[in-house]
């Protein structure tokens, strides 16, 4: 933390534009959750008064933990360090293995959360991805710097606090918090990038982006009934103590607490409330997938929330609890040629739009990089989809290849021969009740096939969720995956060297924990896609 600090401070003094291209940095590497700040807090706030919900039934609280892991948690819990999680724990029930959206990127998987559909319905395809009619890459916040100031921090802003939810996100489909004030139900967003409601919101620009040109001071925005996103916009005024550079704009865990105590202290907690902790993310991208320390400060956050209900027994009495990951993450090697798998290197004979520069006539592959998953679009129709992925399939490190053709979803390994095919509706079934025709090679996405029946096992759901990366925007384009250990870039990509990474579609990335109480139900399949249908029956 201190080496990153004293290298920012460096870069402050540089060049007031650069100060600016970090601030913004700073700002989206939080709201998206793999950035690359870091910083402490404790919080000496304790209070003594009772919650009354506004809604009838027990208040749903969903706390997403980024990048929370069953190992890390498991062992934090174990060691003494997480007593507010074990006491849910204690008090509920704990499943370990929840399965993510695809790509396991955090834009992603809220779409999925709110919206209980996969990307081929919410349509954000990823934290990066290229749009054809726009002809130009959309990127909500990668966090790596020189691919944001190349990228242009300023387009990074207007698509990841206001095209995201008022444009990208589709209208075809509802997210929870629409439907919830459409019942009469109030909700809270608090620190979740993907938030859309039915009420107009202001989000307040921190002057160092009102100050770029032609940004006004605020944005409107619609969000549900209470709003709340660091320094753009809170729920109690008076949590706005924190907002500077090193603290990450209140894009952190002590922001999220306070926001959610202001809530129970006035007694307004909606129905639904649901809140990020960005933190551990950024550490487990830093020291690997077995840090810990930041459960233990998360931890010491819900400590403090669980005080504003009176004690923890009235905390566990008033309210559902769900707590979970949204993605896991897989260690990445620490040697530099080992561990990066150069897109730009392995389709050379291509010629390869460069970053923040227009798509030119002749030009032939856009790349858009998502850590451990990368959209590869074509541009030349003269190019075969196959021919590309041929090439890619050269490199053993890659994992899975896919792209479609008509109906079919075609899939090649680099680690493995043969090719699989694959469309909807059909003969096999799945555990989650989706049909499928299946015909080749299964083993490329280790599916295992007794009778009629279909299992998944190193990739969970593999085939709903690779057909919906696939169908989540428009465009001629593969998708390609690194093996565990592996990481993929293009130019300028942020990197992960002896830390972890994610994005891809295996159970690595994709299983996450998830401790409920408050209720015995689950939902209906252990599945991120599954959950908004079973918190709107459990808020009826
Ligand atoms: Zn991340």
């Amino acid at each position: 933390m201190r080496s990153h600090i004293i290298f920012l401070t460096r870069v402050l003094r540089i060049k007031r534009r650069v100060y600016s291209g970090v601030a913004i940095i700073v700002i989206l590497s939080m709201l998206v959750g793999c950035g690359e700040i870091f910083h402490k807090s404790s919080d000496p706030l304790n209070t003594q008064s009772i919650p009354s919900p506004t809604d009838s039934g027990k208040p749903v609280m969903l706390l997403i933990i980024d990048s929370l892991m069953d190992k890390p948690l498991r062992e934090a819990i174990r060691t003494g360090r997480a007593p507010a999680l074990q006491f849910l724990l204690a008090h509920g029930n704990y499943f370990p293995e929840v399965v993510s959206s695809f790509p396991t990127m955090s834009v992603t998987i809220d779409g999925t959360l709110l919206t209980g559909t996969n990307p081929d319905q919410h349509r954000i395809p990823g934290l990066v991805w290229y749009d054809t009619s726009e002809q130009r890459l959309v990127n909500y916040g990668s966090g790596g710097t020189i691919e944001t100031l190349k990228s242009g921090p300023m387009s990074i802003v207007k698509d990841s606090l206001y095209n995201l939810n008022n444009v990208h996100l589709s209208r075809e489909v509802k997210t929870i918090h629409e439907q919830l004030e459409e019942r009469g139900n109030s909700s809270a967003s608090i620190n979740t990038l993907l938030y859309r409601g039915n009420t107009m919101h202001r989000l307040d620009l921190p002057r160092i982006i009102a100050n770029q040109q032609n940004f006004p001071p605020q944005l409107e925005t619609f969000g549900p009934t209470f709003l709340s996103l660091g320094s753009f916009a809170q729920i109690h005024s008076q949590n706005r103590t924190h907002f500077n550079l090193v603290k990450s704009y209140g894009l952190n865990a002590r922001f999220s607490a306070q926001e959610i105590k202001y809530l129970i202290e006035k007694g307004q907690l909606p129905s639904f409330t649901i809140a990020y902790f960005p933190e551990l993310d950024q550490a487990v991208h830093k020291y690997g997938p077995t840090e810990t320390e930041k459960i233990e400060e998360v931890d010491r956050q819900l400590q403090h929330i669980f005080a504003a209900y009176g004690s923890w027994e009235a905390a566990m009495n008033n309210t559902t609890w769900v707590v979970m990951g949204d993605s896991g993450q897989t260690f990445i090697h620490g040697d530099r040629n080992k561990a990066l798998i150069s897109l730009r290197q392995l389709l050379a004979p291509y010629r390869i739009v460069k970053l923040g520069k227009p798509v030119k006539d002749d030009d032939q592959i856009v790349l858009a990089v998502n850590e451990r998953m990368a959209y590869v679009y074509s541009l030349d129709k003269r190019v075969p989809l196959i021919q590309i992925a041929k090439l890619l399939q050269t490199d053993a490190r890659i994992d899975v290849i896919a792209w479609k053709e008509g109906k079919d979803i075609h899939v090649m390994a680099g680690n493995k021969g043969g090719q699989l095919s694959y469309r909807r509706k059909g003969n096999y079934i799945d555990p989650y009740h989706q049909t499928w025709s299946l015909t080749g090679n299964l083993s490329i996405l280790d599916i295992e096939a007794k009778g009629k029946h279909i299992t998944y096992h190193n990739y969970p759901d593999a085939l709903a969720r690779l057909y919906s990366a696939l169908h989540s925007h428009p465009g001629r384009q593969l998708v390609v995956t690194a093996s565990p250990g592996y990481e993929l870039v293009g130019e300028n990509s942020p990197t992960h060297l002896n830390g972890g990474g994610h994005g891809s579609l295996h159970k690595q990335d994709s299983l996450v924990p998830m401790i409920v109480t408050g209720t015995d139900t689950a939902p209906k399949h252990l599945r991120i896609v599954d959950i908004k249908d079973w918190v709107l029956q459990l808020i009826q």
